[in-house]
């Protein structure tokens, strides 16, 4: 989820944007809204009941497994444990495991004993340069090299709960295998926080991009995916989540500005990019709250660094800047790109300045297909159970997820994890040193993707 990263040279943001629907791809799905689970297993137990009573016996195991990942946490692009373990386990279950994709992602296909649709469940494995202050027995102490530099490492966003129940999920899907009315391609990333060694200019792809360039969602091609993320804004246990726009897209851009080096006390003999910079802040502000349709989608602009100058009474010759954008409509974006570029000129023009304005596009927005959300809702719900699941408010915060929602049909929610009692207003969020996790939530997230696969298999069937 949602990132700030440092560069080697300055402070750049990273995330997400993208709205467009892709071709809905409506033939199995508006037929039937009604949740299956209710379908008959060979054993005569309905297949939900079926993946309960599996999600149940293997709650031990995934919080093992969670505590384990979570001791030893590994950068974005540098999970090679963490990717043996996931390779190991999903052999030992049977399946046709291919590693090193993108770098040390992971991927397993599981056949179901019928022929049906291909379900994608996607868990991203990397942690982020955070010193944990969570006071557990395995609380990370591990260390690892973030853009050259050594630093702590833990799993801060949770990435480790979503790998332990995407390898129970697995288990629990392949223990019914023979039932299974379709395939389900167990999809394990890297580096959906970026990588460790991420390229300045962001020239570079990395974890679900890469993936999806390496062919993830082809061979055999997948009709939809499903992916999940704890939340400590949310109870532990609950689910959320939204139609259409739900994470935003993340834009890192940057500014330089040139002006004309003088003496401090003598200003006008040179062009001073300083004050053509901080005018160029302002006027980036009236971006939103003067010229976009704020009834449309809400956005974002932040400068986050501003650098220039070395000593009081010097005017210095630039001053470069840098910042993030965050959208969640693609037309707005592009329009609020080119509104930042006529500013940022214009200002500088008008003082006698140079400005070069430039964009890097890191994160698309993550788009929940409406089709396949209300399709799928009553599973959620069903899972949740009453007065247990929310309709998520929209995040500026952004996920790579994105990039898969672009090419299939996809659904991503969150699941809560902030112990029952404790504000989640005032919990540490995610990126945080004290981000907390109540691992009796997890098993939901085994009971959701379990469950998402196998209804959406099942109303394919009818
Ligand atoms: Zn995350
Ligand atoms: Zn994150």
């Amino acid at each position: 989820m949602a990132v700030q990263q440092a560069h080697r040279s300055q402070t750049s943001t990273r995330s997400t944007l993208r709205a467009g629907l892709s071709a809905l791809s409506l033939a199995a799905g508006l037929l039937c809204l009604v949740p299956v689970a209710q379908a008959q297993g060979a054993s005569g137990e309905s297949l939900q009941a079926q993946i309960d009573t599996r999600a149940k016996a293997v709650e031990a195991q995934l919080i093992a497994w969670r505590r384990d990942i979570h001791q030893h946490p590994e950068l974005g692009n540098y999970e090679v444990r963490t990717s043996r373990l996931v390779a190991d386990h999903l052999r030992k279950l049977g399946m046709e495991v291919k590693t090193g994709v993108a770098k040390t992602g992971v991927v397993g296909v599981l056949k179901g004993g019928k022929p049906g649709p291909v379900v994608a469940l996607r868990a991203d494995m990397d942690a982020l340069p955070v010193k944990e202050r969570v006071d557990v027995p395995f609380a990370s102490k591990a260390k690892g090299l973030f853009l050259g530099k050594e630093v702590d490492v833990m799993h801060a966003c949770g990435h480790d709960t979503h790998v332990a129940i995407l390898m129970a999920t697995a288990e629990v899907l392949a223990g019914m295998k023979d039932q299974l009315p379709g395939t389900v391609k167990f999809i394990f990333q890297p580096a959906e926080e970026s990588p460790a060694d991420f390229e300045p200019d962001g020239s570079n792809m990395w974890g679900a991009k890469q993936m999806v360039a390496e062919g993830v969602l082809d061979n055999p091609k997948v009709d939809a995916i499903f992916g999940l993320h704890v939340t400590s804004g949310i109870e532990s246990g609950k689910l959320g989540w939204r139609s259409g726009p739900a994470m935003a897209a993340a834009d890192q851009f940057r500014i330089d500005v040139k002006g004309r080096q003088t003496h401090g006390a003598r200003p006008w003999g040179g062009i001073d990019p300083i004050v053509v910079a901080s005018q160029i802040v302002l006027g980036l502000q009236t971006i939103q709250s003067r010229q976009v349709d704020a009834m449309l989608e809400p956005s974002v602009i932040t400068v986050g660094t501003i650098h220039g100058g070395n000593r009081m009474n010097i005017v210095p010759e630039k001053v470069e800047m840098m910042g993030t954008i965050r959208t969640y409509d693609e037309g707005m974006k592009k329009d609020i790109h080119a509104r930042m570029k006529r500013t940022t000129e214009a200002i500088a023009a008008s003082a006698g300045a140079e400005a070069d304005f430039k964009v890097l596009e890191l994160y698309n927005a993550t788009v929940n297909q409406p089709a396949l959300t209300e399709k799928m809702a009553p599973t959620l719900k069903r899972v949740a159970g009453d007065g247990n699941w929310m309709i998520s408010p929209k995040l500026t915060a952004s996920e790579d997820f994105s990039f898969y929602q672009e090419k299939v049909p996809g659904l991503f929610f969150n699941l809560g994890v902030t112990p029952k009692g404790t504000d989640v207003n005032k919990a540490p969020s995610n990126h945080s040193p004290e981000f907390y996790v109540d691992e009796a939530a997890l098993v939901n997230g085994v009971r959701a993707l379990a469950g998402l696969t196998v209804d959406y298999m099942t109303m394919a069937q009818r």
